[in-house]
């Protein structure tokens, strides 16, 4: 990585032809003047961490006011140079960017509460200034591609956290290509096993299918042409790690099951041509019952528009095609942050962020007074927004990550970690509090099983509440054992 700030300069120079690009690199003089002398965690010099963000904004082809914001965002907080003095050198927005982002400080993971809190914390961020939001996940994705250098258990947690907040928030903002790289990078750190299996089986599957995937595309290119329709992209597009992880497991793992391990992504000049496309796919492949999806007419709850269809392709394999306008590909894949771009000041407001505006405004003021945790979940319900993902993250007294189901217990927990655990399992603490083992795990407690070496095994009353099919079983299979051997001991005929 290098020290001057040329790259920035060029990558903005790409998008925004007219930039002050002067005003940028006085920027980052000054941050690396501030911060001369301070090293990350890996050893190297600080000015790196901020120079890192500000080339995500610019990847996110934002204005310069925000990218200076980025090169500016951890001088406060760490240096000698105040909020007034850059309010003073850079004028009164770019300092309440940078107040904004030091006001959300540095978020630490543990537990509901403290989860709550920080949704909370990053909700009226956004309520009062977006932009604030966009320099955070530019800060925290570059967290994430340095986490290597902190200790395991303070990796998990920041990666966990990503995973729980960050990620869905860029969802809900519309915002595919961040929501995607923030959730691959954080599950390298929280469940590395199954990372490296994922990445693995789609390594595999994309060196057999990348050639038939372009077959496929000249086929579609050659009936385009043939009827006179134009288009502007057709290319393969791979899913993220995360999010094929997650399919997985609703799929038991079937990977035959899953469809758009590599989708054929076709990009339109207009709305009419996207349905011309469509009609051009189905006339020569026959389209799966049920798997044709119009989010152009009617577009997800975060914005998103494309017409989605899966057919039976050439030799019966099954492939996915996603359809849309380069405008909505754009929205798709950028979501607000697509809404700044020729826009130096920042502030113009197009109608697609009026509508993310409202919502955040919306919820930032129904959770304004509010001061209990149950409340601002309701009105979280009550926008719809899926923060919460029906699965929870738990961990070991030694830091490591257990992935369990939503409403799942110390004995589930137990069985996860090893049968035996769970068998000889007699008590919890959670978060260091003795529990009872009904209790109910929430993400990010820490759990201590009790075991004793001379239980007997599980107890049937178990199956009243644990959530795992795993634990289910190993209780069911542990106890129909007893009861056999009881009734042998007391059947006829047989002798002790
Ligand atoms: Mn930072």
């Amino acid at each position: 990585m290098s020290l001057s700030p040329e790259k920035l300069l060029e990558k903005i120079a790409v998008y925004n032809p007219g930039a002050d690009l002067n005003m940028v690199r006085l920027a980052f003089e000054y941050a690396r003047d501030a911060h001369e002398g301070q090293n990350r965690m890996s050893g190297d010099p600080y000015i790196i961490h901020p120079l890192r963000t500000a080339e995500l904004l610019a990847d996110m082809q934002l204005p310069t006011s925000i990218i200076i914001a980025g090169l500016l965002h951890d001088v406060p907080e760490d240096t000698k140079v105040t909020l007034d003095d850059i309010r003073r050198d850079f004028g009164e927005d770019i300092a309440s960017m940078v107040a904004g982002i030091t006001k959300l400080g540095k978020i630490k993971y543990r537990g509901m509460e403290r989860y709550i809190e920080n949704l909370r914390k990053m909700f009226v961020a956004m309520a009062s200034d977006l932009r604030v939001i966009l320099i955070k996940f530019a800060d925290r994705i570059n967290n994430l591609e340095t986490l290597d250098s902190l200790p395991p258990e303070k990796r998990a947690r920041i990666a966990l956290e990503s995973l729980e907040i960050y990620a869905p928030i860029a969802n809900r903002l519309g915002m595919g290509e961040i929501k995607g790289k923030i959730e691959d990078l954080s599950f390298r750190h929280v469940l590395p096993k199954e990372y490296e299996r994922i990445r693995q089986l789609l390594a595999e599957t994309i060196s057999i299918k990348k050639n038939y995937i372009a077959g496929v595309s000249k086929i579609l290119e050659g009936d385009l042409k043939a009827n006179a329709i134009p288009y502007l992209e057709l290319s393969g597009r791979t899913k993220h790690l995360y999010s094929l992880y997650r399919k997985l497991q609703k799929y038991e793992d079937d990977i035959s099951k899953i469809h758009d391990l590599i989708a054929l992504r076709v990009i339109m000049p207009n709305v009419g041509d996207c349905y011309a496309a469509l009609g051009i796919i189905h006339h020569r492949w026959k389209p799966l019952k049920g798997r044709i999806k119009d989010y152009i007419a009617q577009p997800k709850p975060n914005g998103y528009q494309s017409l989605h269809t899966t057919v039976f392709c050439e030799d019966g394999e099954i492939v996915e095609f996603q359809i849309r306008t380069k405008e909505m590909h754009d929205a798709a894949e950028r979501g607000i942050a697509a809404h700044w771009q020729y826009d130096e000041d920042g502030k113009k407001v197009s109608s697609a962020m009026k509508k993310q505006l409202t919502w955040v405004k919306e919820l930032a003021d129904l959770q304004r007074d509010l001061e209990d945790a149950d409340k601002f979940l309701e009105d979280l319900e009550m926008l719809k927004i899926d923060v919460f993902q029906n699965r929870i993250f738990v961990f070991t007294p030694k830091g490591d990550v257990i992935d369990l189901p939503e409403g799942a217990t110390p004995v589930d927990f137990a069985y996860a970690i090893h049968t035996q655990v769970g068998n000889k399992c007699v008590g919890a603490r959670i978060n260091d509090k003795i529990v009872s083992l009904d209790t109910k795990l929430s993400s990010g407690d820490y759990c201590d099983v009790i075991t004793d070496k001379n239980r007997k095994g599980p107890s049937a009353d178990w199956l009243t509440f644990v959530k795992t099919h795993h634990a289910r079983s190993q209780i069911r299979s542990q106890t129909k054992a007893k009861l056999t051997d009881w009734m042998k001991n007391i059947g006829p005929g047989e002798k002790k």
